[in-house]
């Protein structure tokens, strides 16, 4: 690995656990000088590179996170496997008043505590956290879907990877129940679930072939970029109620697409991805 992507994937790791420590810090406020972020005129994506010095790549990056996946060129990916939390005590984390320097997003954000795992080719990552956004960041053919989970992981050498699963309307997908239960929670708090053991069944449904893979960056502050994104072709399902009360929280937590610029995006049409 080259200097330069060792200092970029250092950057992004300070980043993740700064997402992931983001309970434990201090309540910063605006009188202490803290940078808010965030997803209207005045906060969003568009002034995010200006705000601080050390998220200049969000304005100057070339390699930016979310993209439109379309006219992807056909590809055999090492295979992945994914072990998803199950029946797992998780912290979920209402991030909205959540306030520091680095992250004041808005999602509903699950700490995993376990390490449950992403494999890729012989390559093992960690699941972080993950969290939702409302629409999808990631767009098909220039069109957005409901929502998009984000399933985010690092590997012991800072590396960070990147499941992203597409949602759609349709059946009430039960696994998430436990999660929703907390988007009427205070902004800011947390609360420790169980995590139903069929989750990953109920998470990675339909058509198993079908991941579209390309190198990218956080869609937040400081937008690192070295990240390895897969985000599964086939979304999975959840009721227009189930919809509804998180867009009732969040509705606009996304960042625009990005231009792909002289990356390639790649799709495995096999059945790439690996639950167990
Ligand atoms: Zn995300």
């Amino acid at each position: 690995m080259n200097k330069k992507l060792t200092g970029r994937l250092m950057v992004a790791a300070v980043a993740v656990l700064s997402l992931a420590s983001c309970s434990r810090t201090e309540t910063a406020s605006d009188e202490h000088g803290a940078v808010h972020w965030g997803y209207e005129a005045e906060d969003g994506p568009e002034t995010w590179g200006s705000m601080n010095s050390e998220w200049a790549l969000c304005a100057d990056g070339l390699e930016q996170s979310p993209i439109d996946l379309s006219n992807a060129s056909l590809t055999e990916l090492p295979g992945v496997g994914i072990h998803l939390p199950s029946g797992q005590e998780v912290e979920v984390l209402n991030q909205a008043g959540v306030i520091d320097a680095l992250d004041n997003g808005h999602t509903i954000q699950i700490n995993s505590k376990t390490g449950e795992t992403l494999t890729v080719g012989d390559k093992t990552y960690a699941l972080v956290q993950f969290h939702f956004h409302a629409p999808s960041e990631h767009t098909v053919n220039g069109g957005h879907f409901p929502m998009e989970m984000h399933f985010v992981h690092q590997a012991e050498d800072g590396a960070l990877a990147v499941i992203g699963v597409l949602i759609e309307e349709g059946a009430e997908n039960e696994s998430i129940q436990p999660l929703w239960e907390q988007l009427a929670a205070a902004t800011g708090a947390q609360a420790a679930i169980r995590i139903p053991p069929e989750f990953a069944d109920h998470i990675f449904t339909g058509d198993p072939t079908g991941v579209f893979h390309y190198r990218g960056s956080l869609t937040t502050p400081p937008c690192s970029e070295g990240v390895d994104w897969f985000v599964r072709r086939t979304p999975t399902q959840l009721s227009q109620d189930q919809i509804a009360a998180f867009t009732a929280v969040y509705d606009h937590n996304n960042r625009p697409v990005q231009a792909l610029n002289s990356r390639t995006l790649y799709l495995d049409e096999s059945p790439a991805v690996t639950i167990h």
